[in-house]
């Protein structure tokens, strides 16, 4: 195990003019303090906190000058103190909330006096979504925070830190690709061929899809009928309630997909690339709806970060047509049904598929042919070809065999 340390960035999303008042009284305050405190030479905790106890401050913000202000006068003898200290927290000072089911989903609370403070929405760093997951399930340990404006614009940063495995070092091209569908009918999907090329051990959470259908439709239901009512307060907090038990499941998922991943040896999870999907508004009604906002991400999210606690390496991978290529034969086919695939090629072997299943085998081989790329190098602008066809190994009809058998246990 490796202890990795990341600072997050938030953003602070237009705070109104009662909240920056109220920012700015909190960042008058505590360079006061700050400057009172290193003019007065602390050097100790106990000589800062007899300064700093005077301000109108909270005690976050005045813990962490009190094991700042030591720092500067003794390890780094600084001479003087430049203006634009940003306020720091200690790490309780902040909390964190997620609601996905607003625009802006995530929230801060930030300290302003000792009993009073601000919850502030906050657009986070869309590349840090992982951590975030993990901040908020409790899995990484939140330590000091820093609050700073600049061009008018306020940020916070949050430092975080986490256990991760550093994995076993076995090359890319030696892994075992495992493609990761998110849809609607079954939640999670994942697959991956075996030695021979054959699609195996697939694994589906249709029951978790259902739930989570259910929950969201509740909540539509529910709070625009508490909303008519003037209900607000009420319909927030059920709507709270609905949210966690959807987040619930998630991490369930979530967990379970990152066993499977254990389950193979050397394994690679292979997902689609979320902004790829972003960029590209016409991927269709289908891509839509599966993306639909928070979902997606917070599954990907959560994923990710638990995959990595594992040593478990993660790729993405362009997400164009997955769902309608044949992951036989390469040809785009249709969906009779919303859990069918059915390949329009008349000299494939597979005519009639698991949708989802076959959505996931796509995933993975998009991982071999070349097509994966590394969050190391998201912003490369090398694979904007995305029209590559997909050239799928050529099954054996004995494979096929073994496939269709293997489908009878799960097609629907
Ligand atoms: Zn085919």
């Amino acid at each position: 195990m490796t202890e990795l340390t990341k600072t997050l960035e938030l953003k602070l999303v237009k705070p109104n003019a009662h909240k920056r008042r109220k920012l700015q009284e909190t960042r008058e305050a505590f360079q006061q303090a700050l400057h009172a405190a290193f003019d007065a030479r602390c050097t100790t905790q106990t000589e800062a906190n007899d300064v700093v106890v005077n301000y109108d401050l909270s005690g976050y913000a005045k813990n962490a000058l009190k094991n700042y202000v030591p720092q500067l006068t003794t390890t780094y003898n600084a001479g003087e103190l430049h203006d634009d200290h940003p306020v720091r927290f200690t790490n309780e000072g902040l909390r964190l909330d997620h609601k996905p089911e607003n625009a802006i989903e995530w929230y801060v609370k930030i300290p302003h006096h000792d009993d009073y403070c601000l919850w502030m929405p906050a657009q986070p760093n869309p590349d840090q979504r992982d951590w975030l997951e993990a901040l908020n399930a409790g899995d990484a340990e939140m330590g000091e925070s820093r609050l700073f404006e600049r061009d008018g614009t306020w940020f916070l940063h949050v430092t975080a830190t986490r256990d991760v495995d550093v994995g076993s070092g076995v090359s890319a091209e030696n892994r075992t690709p495992i493609g990761v569908d998110i849809g609607e009918a079954s939640l999670v999907t994942v697959c991956h061929r075996d030695e021979c090329g054959s699609p195996t051990a697939p694994e589906l959470w249709a029951d978790e899809g259902k739930t989570v259908r259910r929950l969201r439709k509740t909540y539509f239901t529910a709070t625009r009928r508490l909303q008519k009512r003037g209900s607000e307060r009420i319909a927030d907090s059920f709507g709270d309630d609905l949210w966690n038990q959807i987040d619930d499941v998630f991490h369930r998922v979530t967990r379970e997909v990152v066993e499977y991943a254990e389950s193979v040896e050397n394994p690679v999870l292979v997902l689609e690339d979320l902004t790829y999907i972003r960029e590209s508004m016409d991927y269709g009604e289908y891509m839509n709806r599966r993306l639909h906002g928070w979902g997606f991400a917070k599954l990907h999210a959560q994923i990710r970060y638990k995959a990595v606690e594992k040593g478990i390496p993660v790729e993405t991978v362009n997400p164009r047509n997955t769902s309608k290529e044949c992951h036989a034969c390469g040809e785009v086919g249709y969906r009779p049904k919303q859990a069918t695939f059915k390949c329009t090629n008349d000299t494939c072997w597979l005519g009639e598929y698991q949708a989802d299943v076959n959505g996931a085998v796509n995933i993975a081989d998009r991982y071999l042919s070349g097509e994966s790329r590394s969050r190391e190098y998201e912003n490369d602008d090398d694979s904007a070809e995305d029209g590559a066809r997909l050239t799928a190994p050529q099954d054996s009809q004995a494979d096929a065999d073994t496939q269709q058998k293997t489908l009878g246990t799960y097609a629907s």
